[in-house]
């Protein structure tokens, strides 16, 4: 039993820090391994906000309707009881950040500013100008940091995580990392390990993710055990920037501060937008779906512009495009409040959206499934806990805009305490270091089977075709042929794997290896994503079968466990009931 366990964090976002403040609290010491700086971790790029029923403008908003909403949001498939206690704690957490120094935006009054997001009626959303992840990581490392100088952290920059050291109970014991510069493979022994590694974008080949979202960690721990859960519910947003090395997003705070979605009613109308008249323009999310307009959920946005563009073929001069139009709106109250976006905008289009309707189309853009976790964050192999984007607890089948945020700090509060407790109360370690050599030969075998791998693929343009057949086949709109044919071509594509070639062989910050042990795991996770959703015979939030329309309740009210056969080398699946004992299931309707 340690009274000042070390626990191990890997990842530096929102939910990794989060965890790391609370075991700094409790007197444990942490270990926290990023691949990038902390402040460069992806939660930086959050740009709307972050939830709270705070009902600071009066309007009937309470917690309960931040938990309905999140629950009819995510088409019931989130598990009810702590769903709600995130909801709960949410404007606690609001608080808290304030506290920290957060620079939310007020209103004149002095009070806190929230705006309205997609798939509620409510201004709920609070947020500093479009940099709200910023801001909040930005406070989390001051508090971090703090504990490094008093000697409770110690941070392992530019180091990836590879694997979990298992011992002979296959209860974890610390965890294998690669120094990313200098290619160095180490193990680390640790009484707890916490994930905190964010979405998986890249297996997407073009997200609005940062281009470490891979979901390499996820996979290697998947394929040393760990459930992986609802893999098939990925959230495509429907505005984002298309651009050619990645999608940009524009997020949903647009839409929140008026932002209007329309096309011109003529196809291939080519016209200047500035010029198209009101009437020529058909804005059909407030056409079809009047009460919530324009900020109805992500996945209903997503499939109206599909529609749009594909079966009424209006998009924009015939390319799958769409304006997003703030242009109507008070040029103050636009560089107040969305100033960050709008850049983002002027920086890679050439446009500015205060006088030019932006051109928009939907984009991968969030993982709710992940690492399977049970109410105290801990996954099923013992001493592993996952906190973030990287579990699927929160979401459900479609995630509420600005829940995101909320989900990473409260999950992360969950995970620190609980992974202090289980080392607190842990048997003495049967760890021999047999089994932390073991690990790190594994892994620097693997480093050299690869290095030394001579064939003629090219792993990054296997990635290329990985992520084209899975935009096509597993974001919108899923068919199960195509999704067979999905997992056939994935085979082919690890297959393929055994024949690549590396451009650079050097034994320093050697990025072509890294990327390429990425690239593996991202295809065996891969395979459990097109799997699942082949599987599940149903129409639920982000996933939509035509051939399936419905949701069906009696067969698929449950959540997916996809698990490793390592003898098989496949994916095979497990499901589980949600708990739904405090709201019962209700058709959704916008
Ligand atoms: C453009 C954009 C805007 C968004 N805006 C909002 C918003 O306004 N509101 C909202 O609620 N949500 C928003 N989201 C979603 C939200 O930003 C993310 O879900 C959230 O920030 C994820 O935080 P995290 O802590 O789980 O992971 P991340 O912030 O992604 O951090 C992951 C960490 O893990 C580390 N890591 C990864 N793999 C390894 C490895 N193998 N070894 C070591 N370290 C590793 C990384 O270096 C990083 O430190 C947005 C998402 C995007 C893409």
């Amino acid at each position: 039993m340690a009274a000042n366990p070390k626990i191990i964090v890997i990842g530096g976002g929102l939910a990794g820090l989060a965890a790391v403040i609370k075991i700094a609290e409790m007197g444990g010491h942490v270990d926290l391994f990023s691949i990038v700086p902390v402040k460069r971790s992806h939660s930086v790029c959050a740009q709307g906000g972050i939830n709270a029923a705070k009902n600071l403008k009066g309007e009937g908003d309470s917690t309960w309707q931040h938990f309905d909403d999140t629950v009819y949001g995510g088409d019931f498939l989130a598990n009810q009881p702590l769903v709600k206690a995130m909801c709960d704690a949410a404007p606690g957490i609001i608080d808290l950040l304030d506290r920290m120094g957060v620079t939310f935006n007020r209103t004149p009054e002095g009070l806190l500013d929230f705006r309205r997001f997609g798939g509620t009626l409510y201004n709920r959303t609070a947020f500093a100008g479009a940099t709200t992840g910023q801001q909040l990581l930005y406070a989390l490392d001051e508090q971090v940091r703090r504990y490094e100088s008093e000697g409770k952290v110690t941070k392992y920059e530019h180091w990836e995580f590879l694997s979990a050291v298992l011992d002979g109970n296959r209860v974890c014991r610390g965890i294998c990392a690669m120094d990313l510069r200098s290619m160095e493979v180490r193990v680390f022994p640790a009484d707890a390990s916490i994930i905190a590694t964010g979405g998986i974008g890249a297996i997407f080949g073009k997200s609005t993710n940062s281009v470490v979202c891979t979901g390499s960690a996820q996979s290697a721990l998947y394929q040393q055990g760990c459930y992986y859960a609802n893999g098939e519910f990925i959230q495509v947003h429907p505005t984002s920037i298309p651009g050619e090395d990645k999608l940009r997003l524009m997020s949903e705070s647009a839409r929140g501060e008026g932002g209007r979605v329309w096309v011109p009613k003529t196809a291939g109308d080519n016209r200047d937008p500035k010029r198209i008249p009101e009437g020529e323009r058909w804005y059909f999310l407030e056409d079809w779906y009047p009460k919530y307009g324009n900020l109805v959920p992500r996945d209903v946005a997503t499939r109206a512009i599909h529609k749009v563009v594909y079966e009424h073929q209006l998009g924009i001069d015939g390319k799958p495009m769409v304006y997003l139009d703030l242009t109507h709106i008070d040029r103050k109250v636009l560089d107040r409040k969305l100033e960050g976006i709008l850049e983002i905008y002027q920086k890679f289009v050439g446009d500015d959206p205060r006088d030019t309707p932006m051109k928009i189309f939907p984009g991968m853009h969030y993982t709710m499934g992940g690492l399977w976790v049970d109410f105290t964050q801990a996954t099923n192999i013992p001493g592993i806990y996952a906190a973030g984007e990287c579990e699927y607890q929160y979401h459900g089948a479609n995630r509420l805009g600005a829940n995101s945020l909320v989900s990473c700090i409260f999950g992360g509060f969950i995970a620190g305490p609980a992974a202090m407790h289980y080392s607190r109360n842990l048997q003495k370690s049967v760890a021999t270091n047999g089994h932390f050599d073991a690990e790190r030969k594994r892994q620097q075998e693997l480093n050299s089977q690869i290095m030394k791998s001579g064939g003629n693929e090219n792993p990054f343009l296997l990635w290329r075709e990985l992520g084209d057949l899975m935009t096509r086949n597993c974001t919108v709109i899923r068919y199960n042929k195509n999704l067979e044919a999905a997992d056939s071509k994935l085979c082919e594509l690890l297959e393929r794997f055994q024949h690549i070639n590396l451009s650079d062989r050097s034994q320093w910050a050697n990025t072509t290896i890294v990327f390429a042990r990425q690239l593996y795991n991202m295809l065996q996770l891969a395979r459990a994503i097109a799997q699942g959703a082949a599987r599940r015979d149903e129409s639920r939030g982000a996933h939509y079968k035509p051939d399936f329309p419905d949701r069906d309740d009696k067969n698929w009210l449950k959540t997916t466990k996809a698990y490793f056969a390592a003898d098989a080398d496949e994916p095979r699946f497990e499901f589980e009931p949600v708990d739904i004992s405090l709201i019962s299931p209700r058709p959704r309707k916008y």
